[in-house]
């Protein structure tokens, strides 16, 4: 076994140089929950560990329109903190569904992003509120649409250089919610999950953002199905159509948690409850 170098910065500027030094070379290392299980398992093996949990990046503040967090910001502060219950409730939601107490007291809403896994509950979340992605690094800052940054299964447009420092998430206008179905009740990986922020007049859909997960090599956010309801009368049989569009375009895999099959199943009666419960439709 290889001997693993290891920093553990207290200040932002420090962590930026290091990641400018040592590039690719460098694993940024959060809460560690995704990240030291594919250590264990011999998937990674990492040359320098960077820890980011001295900086400071543990916050939730309302700026400008925006809530914004901190990426060191941990799963459990999200679901507890009221600002984030009332103002993107969907992202309280999915924290407070992701893992159980152990897991959210560590795990960061900047690992659950940064690690680009399909079926990220916190990332499905933000993707259907249309959340900005700040990344840093000795050049500067600059921001990315949370629909741009996902490239495959555990891909994104980060740089090696750049740490993920902030997310901004502009407060959604109308309702937002989260569903999951796991292999359990609780405390459980999503075989699927979906995320709706609508924007209702009375029973006609103004807006919708419907996001997807687990279901294709990235998390989706289903643009055809948005379509078919914004501007019209929403109730159950539209949103039944509309759930049917989003998983049209899915592509998903079998695995040991589900199949394929499954999944798109199991995806569009999420998405409808997650509709009908957005638009307040009683059938
Ligand atoms: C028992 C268990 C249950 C789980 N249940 C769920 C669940 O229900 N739902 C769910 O969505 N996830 C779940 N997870 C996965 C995991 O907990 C989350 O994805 C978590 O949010 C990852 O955050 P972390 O801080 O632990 O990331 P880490 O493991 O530290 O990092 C993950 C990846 O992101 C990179 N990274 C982290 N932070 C940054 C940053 N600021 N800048 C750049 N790169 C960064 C790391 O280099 C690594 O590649 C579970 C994990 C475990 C072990």
């Amino acid at each position: 076994m290889k001997d693993v170098g290891y920093f553990a910065p207290s200040e932002i500027g420090e962590t930026l140089k290091l990641l400018a030094d040592y590039g690719a070379q460098a694993t940024v290392l959060a809460g560690g929950t995704d990240l030291v299980p594919k250590i264990n398992c011999y998937e990674l093996k990492p040359e320098n560990l960077l820890y980011i949990g001295r900086l400071g990046l543990d916050y939730i503040k309302e700026k400008d329109g925006k809530l914004v967090l901190g990426a060191a910001t941990s799963t459990a502060q999200i679901a507890a903190n009221e600002l984030v219950q009332k103002k993107a409730t969907a992202l309280a939601q999915a924290a407070y569904r992701s893992g159980g107490a152990a897991t959210k007291t560590i795990a960061t809403v900047g690992g659950n992003v940064a690690n680009a896994s399909p079926g990220a509950d916190l990332a499905c979340a933000l993707l259907a509120m249309d959340a900005e992605i700040a990344l840093a690094s000795v050049r500067g800052t600059r921001s990315v649409a949370i629909k741009d940054f996902f490239t495959g299964r555990g891909e994104t447009v980060r740089r090696p250089d750049e740490l993920l420092l902030e997310i901004h998430i502009p407060i959604p206008k109308g309702k937002t919610v989260f569903w999951k179905l796991g292999r359990r009740k609780a405390k459980t990986l999503s075989v699927a999950n979906t995320s709706v922020h609508l924007l209702m007049d009375g029973k006609k859909c103004v807006e919708a953002r419907i996001a997807l997960g687990a279901m294709a090599p990235t998390l989706l956010r289903c643009t055809q199905a948005e379509a078919l309801i914004k501007g019209q009368t929403l109730d159950i049989t539209a949103a039944e159509e509309c759930a049917a569009r989003a998983v049209a375009d899915s592509a998903p895999i079998d695995d040991q948690r589900a199949s394929a099959w499954y999944r798109k199943k199991a995806g569009q009666a999420l998405v409808v409850c997650a509709l009908a419960q957005a638009a307040d439709i009683n059938n």
